[in-house]
This record gives C-alpha cells, sequence and structure tokens, in this order.
C-alpha cells in the first residue's frame, strides 16, 4: 500500500499545521485520517520481510509496538507544531515521563529536578530512580542560584515543569537549559501547563520536551496518551529503541483521537486562556480570596518570566480561598457549571482540591513548600461562555 505523504503540503502556519501536518492517504483518499488498527503487518515475500527487519523505512512498520501509519501520523503532526524534528507516541503522559528519563539515565548519574512537580514524576524522582542507583537533586525550580549550585559537571540531565502543577510556579527555561548545556547534561521539560500552543520550548534549550496529552491535546477527557519530542537522534536513537522494548506505545485508535484533538487544539486552548484569565481579573482581590494566582497577573512573582515562556498565557488559575479547606469545599459543592474533577485542559471547566486529592500523598512540609495549602483551588479553563464562568465562580464565593 503506498500513502501519500502530505507533509510538505503548502502553509506553515500553526493552525494549517495542526489540521494537515503528517497526513497519509491510503489509495482511498479519505478526508479524515484512517484508523489502522492492525497489530501487524503482511510482506509480499520472505525476502521483503528479511529487509524489512534489516532496515525499516521512515514510512514502513513492523508491529504496532514498534509503530503504525496512524501512530506515525500524530508524532509527525505534533513534532511540527512543536518545531521539534521528531515525537515518539506513548500510551500515558507518565509512560512519556518514564521513559525518557530511564532511557538515558544509568546507575551512577545525577539529576537535578524543579521540587514543584506532577505527583507521579515526584515519585518516579524519588522512589524509583533512587533503587536504580540514580541519584536525584530537588531545588526550588524558580532559583536560578539553586540551580547553578546544583547542576555539577557530573549531572547528567535537568528536569522541570514549564509551569507547575498545581500552583503555577514558572521556571525560567531559557536560563536553566542555559546552566545546564554548560554542565554538559540534557535539558528534560515536562510541557503540559504550557502547551504547544504557546510553547517555545525547543528554541528556549529543551533536548526533550514531553507533554501528556490526555490533557489539552485530547481536551474532551476521552483518553490517556503521552508524546516525547526532541531531535531525531534522540528520538529515534535513544527514545524508540527503549519505549518500543518496553511496551509503552501509544495505541493506533488513542492516536485518532488525538489527531482529531490537534485539529482544533489552537482553538480550544486560546478560548481556555481567555477564559483563565478573565476568570482570574474578575476575582482578583477578592477580600475572601488570599491569593489568585495566574501568571498574566502583575502580583504573580514570575510575570516576567512568564511572558518568555508562554506570553503568559495559561489556561489554568489557582485561587486560595482565605477560610481554608472548610471554605474550599463550600465553595466547590456550591459551583454549577465547573465540575470537581481532576483532570485539566478540557473543555469543560474542572475544579480541584490538590491537598485533598491529587497531592494527598505528601507531607504537610512538602505541601507547604509548594504551595499547596488547605484552601487552594486549581481551576482548569474550559470553553465554555465567559460570563456564565464568571457568574458561577462569583456564586460559589458568595456560598462560601
Ligand atoms: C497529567 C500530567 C502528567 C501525567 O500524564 P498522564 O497522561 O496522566 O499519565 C504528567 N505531568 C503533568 C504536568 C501532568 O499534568
Amino acid at each position: 500500500m503506498a500513502y501519500d505523504d502530505d507533509t510538505t503540503l503548502g502553509g506553515t502556519g500553526a493552525r494549517t499545521r495542526a489540521v494537515h501536518g503528517g497526513t497519509r492517504r491510503s489509495q482511498w483518499g479519505e478526508v479524515s485520517e484512517a484508523i489502522f488498527l492492525t497489530q501487524g503487518f503482511v510482506y509480499d515475500s520472505a525476502e521483503a520481510a528479511e529487509a524489512r527487519f534489516q532496515e525499516c523505512g521512515p514510512d514502513e512498520f513492523i508491529y504496532a509496538r514498534y509503530g503504525n501509519p496512524t501512530v506515525r501520523m500524530f508524532e509527525d503532526r505534533i513534532a511540527q507544531l512543536e518545531g521539534a524534528e521528531d515525537a515518539f507516541a506513548t500510551a500515558s503522559g507518565m509512560a512519556a515521563v518514564n521513559g525518557a528519563l530511564t532511557s538515558i539515565l544509568k546507575a551512577g548519574d545525577r539529576v537535578v529536578s524543579a521540587r514543584a512537580l506532577f505527583g507521579s514524576c515526584i515519585y518516579i524522582l524519588e522512589s524509583i530512580l533512587g533503587r536504580y542507583g540514580v541519584e536525584v537533586v530537588f531545588v526550588d525550580g524558580t532559583d536560578l542560584d539553586a540551580w547553578r549550585e546544583a547542576v555539577t559537571p557530573e549531572t547528567t540531565a535537568v528536569f522541570l515543569e514549564t509551569i507547575s502543577n498545581p500552583a503555577l510556579e514558572v521556571v525560567d527555561l531559557p536560563a536553566v537549559s542555559a546552566i545546564a548545556r554548560e554542565a554538559g547534561a540534557l535539558t528534560i521539560v515536562d510541557n503540559v501547563f504550557a502547551t504547544p500552543v504557546y510553547s517555545r520550548a525547543v528554541e528556549q534549550g529543551a533536548d526533550l520536551v514531553i507533554y501528556s496529552t490526555t490533557k489539552h491535546i485530547d481536551g474532551q477527557g476521552r483518553a490517556l496518551g503521552g508524546v516525547i519530542l526532541g531531535s531525531r537522534e534522540m528520538i529515534r536513537g535513544q527514545i524508540e529503541p527503549y519505549m518500543k522494548h518496553t511496551g509503552g506505545s501509544m495505541s493506533p485508535f488513542t492516536a485518532w483521537l488525538m489527531l482529531k484533538g490537534l485539529e482544533t487544539l489552537d482553538l480550544r486552548v486560546r478560548a481556555q486562556a481567555e477564559n483563565a484569565r478573565a476568570m482570574a481579573q474578575a476575582i482578583s482581590g477578592d477580600p475572601r480570596l488570599a491569593r489568585v494566582i495566574h501568571p498574566a497577573l502583575p502580583d504573580h512573582p514570575q510575570a516576567e518570566t512568564a511572558q518568555t515562556l508562554t506570553g503568559g498565557e495559561c489556561t489554568l488559575l489557582a485561587i486560595d480561598l482565605a477560610g481554608g479547606q472548610e471554605a474550599a469545599f463550600r465553595f466547590l459543592n456550591a459551583l454549577k457549571v465547573m465540575v470537581i474533577s481532576n483532570n485539566l485542559g478540557d473543555a469543560k471547566s474542572i475544579v480541584t482540591h490538590p491537598a485533598t486529592t491529587t497531592h494527598q500523598r505528601l507531607s504537610d512540609e512538602q505541601k507547604e513548600t509548594l504551595g499547596i495549602t488547605p484552601g487552594l483551588i486549581r481551576i482548569s479553563a474550559g470553553i465554555e461562555d465567559t460570563a456564565d464562568l464568571i457568574a458561577d465562580l462569583r456564586a460559589a464565593l458568595d456560598a462560601v
């Protein structure tokens, strides 16, 4: 079967690439990307099978754990959006984080990581890597002096979330990647909160960029997925062999969902970012709130860095109710439009109480250093009408 590779289609704008990038059409000329729900591929002859195993061309496949046409379309499309040479799609965001770290690390290596991370990332760094002899040092990601001190010449990699979950700390990626490069270390970035729409992570020095595609890229709460992006040499030389032999590859059906998600990503994420900003501005200064956190608010401690990273855009905000957990629960229970859950980046606005759910496992001390107070609520803005969201927020605050 021959496919037309439409990757070179006319336009180079982000929305054009998000709709057309990576498309491979079969002889049927289908409009919507085909789902190749096949685990394997038939060879014309024994010689052809032998040749394929000796050298697998860029549009040739052997087994779905190694690669699949639908998955490859997704990988090419997101690589074009991110401005990366190549990508490997994974079964979940955590398969991507684990794969990116484990494929390049070995016993005796040293990793320096920002400490404000997604809960499962903390588990990998804190509880797994150490068992295999990797030293992991945590620093305050917003403190450049701390990075300079910790990133010794023995450091293999630095790891960070550009905008952290849930307290929205912003790390100065260009500065940290420069520190890493000088020490000969790789920069690995979990870039979920920046999104491919606003990210400039590759040009700002990231060697590997990771997304949980479960979040904005699916954006409709349907499936788990992840992706690792980087140079062709790293993706095909180090990441692919590790992922394809350890079983963390994305399924063709998931890749199809994610391809369709990419088509509307730009529209959804811009609408979400507008809603998040409008909500933050509408309630900033309310006396019932100890803090309103959004990178575009002038009192955000890293407001300037956020400008460099994403133009100050973020689809999430966090609020800290002055009345603590009791007030936070009353607020959550009074909401009518926004739903209580723990996903983010969805078309639906989602509210989360990190201290009792996503970050429940952390010690009180860890919660305090990460700014996860009893009154903290994370709000992932959806694409609903801005006025409805602000009215929902105001009514719930009145119910507190
Ligand atoms: C959700 C998330 C992950 C994990 O992704 P899954 O798809 O749930 O495995 C990792 N990092 C960040 C920042 C996330 O938000």
